[in-house]
């Protein structure tokens, strides 16, 4: 079947709907969803009113206080939650689908990324939710026992970004949820496809307001919900700009909010890596999700006796790389988000060309076939000798933008990894296994990959950004506070 006459285009018939106290709601305000793979506009997406915000936090701050989930033990929720797996495992397809329409994401990217990472995450956190540790500690007399609770905060509502609109949702809903605590999911404007039609597949599996899902804007859904008093908790994953809004905008109400931002994550190549196994993983680390992952490797620093070598091999293997319809099993890269994102890129590899940043080895024009020239489509764009202090080696580009910079001495490659105000991921490429935990333990990041590009464990160890790249705790912990409790064994003494 070709994807033009897919079956699954009738996904895109119904309105996709808010959650809101229980019911799928998409009669009232909506607005387009426009598929950056043609620029066509495929079907229309509940957006949250006002009103509708107001009710949906009232209706979750009621199901946490007092409904049936207050009651519910860590084996229920566990059990709820590999309820919403299932539902996610017999809707593969559709997910897969409705990631490369709504978002440009490569079909084969949905089903070996975002999929079983999502799953990973609801079978993990369903574990999690039954074996939430406290602690008891000696407090310096044998006549007061210690014992520590890890309780949720209430109702915590988390913002997405539209890179992973599926599994970062599912990931942090599975958190939010083991831990105990209702969720409100406000996904980002320009990808809310995946999350609303789980909610419509899982709204039954769930009481009534422990699951809400808000589409709508950052401006007005976003900041209403911030800032709304009776939301406890606020978790952002987006950009360092957002993250400063939001920390702005709630400071007056002293709430936690946790930011996990972005990142311009350097890639350390020195003389002795393996060659094909670093060509490998730096590609891919790079280009895959065209460059759309926070934690992608997008500025790669060589030393100098292998850099003429590094640099035209990874010239030639990225310009191997299959970039086109996101439907079409056979495509590495689909399309970039959208049309602002796109012009962003663009004004990045423009004036990078117009200002000499570097030279330009491949890609860096614009698709010009039938197919790519109508979708918001960008080359693997490749620039070499780029001086660590230009804009395209400093800034978040967030595309299949990438800088290579050669290198003398190991402390020059850190001193220009750690010259940046972003912290989220750093890599190291040498056969010297000693020489990689030094540099691993001089690197600025929250994550630290030798001889391999992205974490295989973001469940069992979450990492956080260092400096502008976050803020608080990540993982399971960052839902939940800590009371510390002390009992008296003997009141009559004192
Ligand atoms: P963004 O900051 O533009 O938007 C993120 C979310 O915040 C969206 O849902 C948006 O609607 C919302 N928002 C915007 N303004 C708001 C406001 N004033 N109040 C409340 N919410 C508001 O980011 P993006 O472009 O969607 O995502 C890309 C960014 O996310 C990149 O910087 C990327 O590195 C980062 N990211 C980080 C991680 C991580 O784990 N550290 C993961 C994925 C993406």
């Amino acid at each position: 079947m070709s994807p033009e006459t897919s079956g699954y285009w009738e996904l895109f018939d119904k309105t996709f709907p808010m959650l809101i106290d229980g019911k799928l709601i998409n009669d009232g305000e909506t607005t387009d969803v426009v598929s950056p793979r043609d620029k066509k506009v495929v079907g229309k997406i509940a957006v949250a009113s006002k009103d509708d915000v107001n009710r949906a936090v009232a209706a979750a701050k009621k199901a946490g206080e007092s409904g049936p989930w207050s009651k519910m033990t860590g084996q229920d929720r566990a059990k709820i939650l590999m309820q919403i797996a299932d539902a996610i495992s017999s809707h593969q397809k559709e997910f897969e689908f409705l990631e490369a329409i709504d978002v440009g994401k490569p079909v084969t990217g949905v089903r070996y990324s975002d999929l079983p990472i999502s799953l990973d995450s609801l079978s993990y956190f369903a574990g999690r939710a039954q074996d939430l540790a406290g602690t008891s500690k000696e407090v310096g007399t044998a006549d007061v026992f210690h014992r520590s609770r890890l309780e949720p905060f209430g109702t915590v509502l988390e913002v997405l970004p539209w890179n992973g609109p599926l599994w970062t949702g599912v990931q942090r809903m599975a958190a939010i949820l083991a831990a105990g605590n209702v969720a409100v999911i406000k996904p980002a404007e320009i990808a809310s496809v995946s999350f609303t039609y789980l909610a419509s597949l899982i709204a039954d599996l769930l009481p009534a307001g422990v699951l809400t899902v808000l589409p709508g804007s950052g401006s007005k859904v976003g900041a209403q919900l911030t800032t709304h008093p009776d939301i406890d908790m606020v978790s952002l994953t987006g950009s360092v700009e957002t993250g400063a809004q939001v920390l702005r905008d709630t400071a007056h109400q002293i709430k936690t909010v946790s930011l996990e931002l972005g990142g311009k994550n350097p890639n350390i190549i020195l003389n002795d890596a393996d060659m094909d196994s670093t060509l490998m993983w730096s590609v891919m680390g790079a280009f895959a999700n065209s460059g759309q992952i926070c934690v992608s490797g997008s500025r790669i620093l060589i030393q100098r006796g292998i850099y003429e070598e590094f640099v035209s091999r990874f010239v030639a293997d990225v310009e191997k790389l299959s970039v086109g319809d996101p439907l079409d099993e056979s495509n590495f890269m689909g399309s970039v988000v959208g049309e602002t994102h796109f012009k962003k890129i663009w004004e990045y590899i423009d004036s990078a060309i117009a200002n000499k940043q570097g030279k330009l080895l491949t890609g860096g024009t614009p698709y010009t076939d039938d197919f790519r020239s109508k979708g918001w489509f960008i080359k693997p764009t490749v620039f070499a000798d780029v001086a660590s202090t230009c804009e395209i080696a400093c800034e978040e580009i967030f595309g299949p933008v990438v800088t290579l910079t050669p290198f003398d001495e190991i402390d020059e490659a850190l001193a220009i990894a750690n010259g940046s105000n972003f912290g989220l991921s750093a890599g190291v490429f040498t056969q010297d296994l000693n020489r990689a935990a030094v540099v691993a333990n001089a690197l600025q990041a929250g994550q630290v990959y030798i001889n391999q590009w992205f974490a295989p464990g973001v469940l069992q160890a979450p990492s956080g950004g260092y400096k502008h790249s976050g803020l608080g705790a990540v993982g399971i912990e960052k839902y939940l506070q800590t009371k510390n409790i002390f009992t008296r064994i003997n009141p009559t003494r004192i």
